[in-house]
């Protein structure tokens, strides 16, 4: 009897991953060219960690400048209620998921030109194993491998937390809250959070908002960390001065310091960037993006151990790299800590016959795989396309924070230099921030003041930024 042959599949581009970036990839790829795509991701749909978010996670930057390109995700509104109230509407995970799904469902499969293998994982060199079957399949590409899942995003739901715990404390990621509490019988009278980054602030807003007194929160904050307002991420003409003026202003005050402590003050100052506790100087930068109502919010909490990270939750007692602390009797202990993004270092976006998606405009990721589709078919050689995907790595000290708006500013320099790139930036639903700039007219004085501030700082903050990475070890390079 002869054995059953192995299922073969060629496509022009083979895309590993069905997440954020991914899509964003393939939605410019098959509007701008007649390619075809062989998509594999591990998860039963598409949107990445989406699909296991939290149920109360929303975006934290604007929907209006994120998805893909070809649709929209907002609504064109303002929140009226809310934390987020008076600023452009967030979509919540599920409206993300919801999109993510009907991208591939309503764009990319009709187009007949892509094809999905959901709960199959890309174990390399072109052999795809179905998660369920066991099967193996092998895929091919006539162009380009396409890896989407080079950040390797961890989500509390899926990852595996990096201390041990005593089997006595009841641990649990932000996702099993709602279904937990809403039990007469939790018998849980306090709520430790763990974790110092956006999934915590969500989780405590959250606590907050279902009448949890602020007294019984305790919050484990292994680094303080400085936060984006997110009114100067608004990328609608309402909010022209808050947004490119909150350029302007950064620009100023990157020219105006004399070391990278002083900095982050006047970006403090020039109400840029924003912190938990005025008394304490936070080291960390993730980029989570806050509002100044969400800010009042968790500032009610008081209880915040500032000891380092866990190494141990023990029954009696919690041992941190900085000390040590009783444990809390009847306390829900909600794990905060998975890294959002794990692999931090950065390589080519090209190379040879692989394409590594990564960010090349700060916390931009759909914008960047958008961006990076479009190079791959405008462009002929692979020289020239690194050339103009030079990769804003991931922040996480204050130093990759100077380095990545360095990398930003001078991406955006070259990209002018391209007339065809320019052109194309102002027609992307992505690219919310071209077309705020370009839409201002000559009569719009006030406009165009914050506009000629930002030329004139533009120089002094490149060079000072120049400098302070002379003297830097960035997380991306350890
Ligand atoms: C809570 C939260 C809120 C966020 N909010 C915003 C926001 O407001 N704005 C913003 O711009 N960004 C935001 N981000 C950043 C976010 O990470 C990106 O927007 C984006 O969703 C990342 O998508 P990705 O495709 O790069 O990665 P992922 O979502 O991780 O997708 C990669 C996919 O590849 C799969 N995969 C990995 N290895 C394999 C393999 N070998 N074979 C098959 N499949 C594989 C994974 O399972 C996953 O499904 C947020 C992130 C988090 C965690």
């Amino acid at each position: 009897m002869s054995e059953a042959k192995t299922l073969e599949y060629t496509a022009d581009y083979v895309v590993v991953g069905a997440g954020a970036s991914c899509l964003a990839f393939v939605d410019t790829l098959i509007n701008e060219s007649a390619a075809t795509v062989i998509i594999v991701d591990n998860r039963h749909k598409p949107g990445g960690h989406w699909v296991d978010a939290y149920s109360f996670v929303t975006l934290h930057q604007p929907s209006f400048f994120y998805g893909v390109n070809s649709k929209e995700l907002s609504q064109g509104k303002i929140d009226h209620c809310g934390l987020n109230q008076g600023l452009n509407e967030l979509a919540t995970g599920a409206e993300v998921q919801a999109y993510f799904d009907n991208v591939m469902r309503e764009i990319l499969l009709p187009s007949g030109r892509v094809r999905y293998f959901p709960m199959c994982e890309y174990v390399g060199e072109g052999r795809v194993k179905h998660l369920i079957s066991g099967e193996e399949f092998r895929v091919h590409y006539t162009r380009k491998l396409v890896d989407s899942t080079y950040y390797k995003t961890a989500i509390p739901a899926t990852h595996t937390p990096q201390f041990a715990r005593d089997a006595s404390l009841t641990m649990v990621p932000p996702n099993a809250l709602p279904q937990i509490l809403n039990q007469h019988t939790h018998g849980f009278s306090h709520f430790t959070l763990l974790g110092g980054g956006k999934t915590a602030i969500d989780t405590c807003l959250w606590l907050l908002q279902h009448q949890v007194n602020p007294d019984n929160i305790t919050w484990y904050m292994p680094r303080d960390a400085w936060f984006i307002d997110r009114k100067n991420t608004q990328p609608t003409s309402a909010f022209f001065n808050d947004t490119i003026g909150a350029q302007a202003r950064q620009m100023e005050a990157i020219a105006a310091s004399d070391s990278i402590t002083d900095l982050f003050l006047k970006l403090e100052s020039a109400e840029v960037l924003l912190r938990l506790d005025p008394e304490v100087l936070p080291q960390m930068f993730h980029g989570a993006t806050i509002s100044r109502l969400e800010l009042e919010q968790i500032r009610r909490v008081k209880n915040i151990v500032r000891k380092g990270r866990i190494i141990k939750l023990g029954a009696d007692e919690i041992v941190f790299t900085q000390g040590t602390e009783t444990s809390a009797a009847n306390s829900l202990y909600i794990d905060c800590t998975a890294s959002a993004i794990t692999n931090l270092k950065i390589e080519p976006v090209f190379q040879d016959d692989i394409i590594k998606i990564q960010m090349v405009r700060a916390y931009q990721p759909t914008f960047s795989a958008s961006f990076i589709a479009h190079l791959e078919l405008c462009y002929d050689n692979n020289d020239k396309k690194n050339q103009l995907s030079k990769v804003v790595p991931l922040p996480n000290t204050l130093e990759d924070w100077v380095e990545m708006t360095y990398r930003n500013m001078m991406n955006q320099f070259f990209w002018s230099k391209e007339p065809g790139l320019k052109a194309w930036m102002l027609k992307q639903r992505l690219d919310g921030f071209s077309q705020l700039v370009n839409n201002v007219r000559f009569y719009q004085l006030d406009k165009l003041k914050i506009l000629n501030r930002m030329r004139k700082a533009a120089k002094p903050a490149i060079i000072k930024l120049k400098a302070y990475r002379e003297g830097i070890t960035l997380s991306s390079q350890q």
